[in-house]
């Protein structure tokens, strides 16, 4: 796995140092930018193989740079912040990023990190149509459909959805949830997986359409039919 190029964008030299050496320690090849503008040229120029990306840069912040970055292409993208605000969290990833971590950081919880967006970033499956009830997802071209209504979904929609449509009638509980779709335990007060349930309940129960992700009070959530 070793020989993946990292691109760092962190105008801290102290923390860009810190990571900068961990990686080349384990194979990297590494890129350090200090701030978004430069971040993005050297993104363009010689697009990396995953992005580490500071929250707080001078300048474009670190928000806009991986909307830019998303709105170019698929690079796994995971944010350094040191806000530990879900609403923040929340607001990150949905603009794109894969993953978050908070500082202060050990090298170990990163290269931890690291490690999980490589393995979640590279394909293990020829391309499947999923089929529950009505609801149809292509593995291949991340669409669903229900009945004939064409569904665009973001990134984490996608995985929520194909969770689900994997499991079809068990209960997911919500460290299940975590686990499979974030990588790693967001913490027990975060509501971001009652944010996607209602994101994905409103795009794929419209109108009439039946209700299909039910809600297991103190549990989680489970795919069926009502
Ligand atoms: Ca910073």
């Amino acid at each position: 796995m070793a020989g993946e190029r990292i691109l760092i964008i962190e105008d801290e030299a102290r923390i860009a140092q810190f990571v900068e050496r961990g990686l080349i320690y384990e194979g990297y090849r590494v890129n350090v930018a200090r701030d978004g503008q430069t971040g993005l040229a050297i993104a363009r120029d010689n697009p990396p193989d995953l992005v580490i990306l500071d929250w707080m840069l001078p300048g474009l912040d670190g928000l806009e740079v991986c909307k830019r970055l998303r709105a170019a292409g698929d690079v796994p993208i995971m944010m350094l912040t040191a806000k530990d605000d879900i609403k923040d969290r929340v607001i990150g990833l949905d603009a794109g990023a894969d993953d978050y971590l908070v500082k202060p950081f050990s090298i170990d919880e990163l290269m931890a990190r690291v490690r999980s967006l490589f393995r979640r970033s590279t394909p293990t499956s020829r391309p499947e149509i999923l089929r529950f009830a009505d609801l149809t997802l292509d593995t291949g071209t991340h669409r669903a459909y229900r009945g004939e209504r064409a569904i665009d979904l973001t990134a984490k929609e996608y995985e929520l959805l194909e969770l689900f449509m994997r499991n079809p009638r068990q209960v997911l509980t919500r460290d299940v949830i975590f686990d499979r779709v974030w990588g790693y335990d967001f913490g027990g007060e975060s509501n971001i997986i009652e944010v996607y349930v209602r994101y994905l309940r409103q795009k794929t129960e419209q109108d009439e359409e039946s209700r299909l992700i039910h809600t297991v009070r103190g549990v989680g959530y489970v795919l069926r039919e009502e």
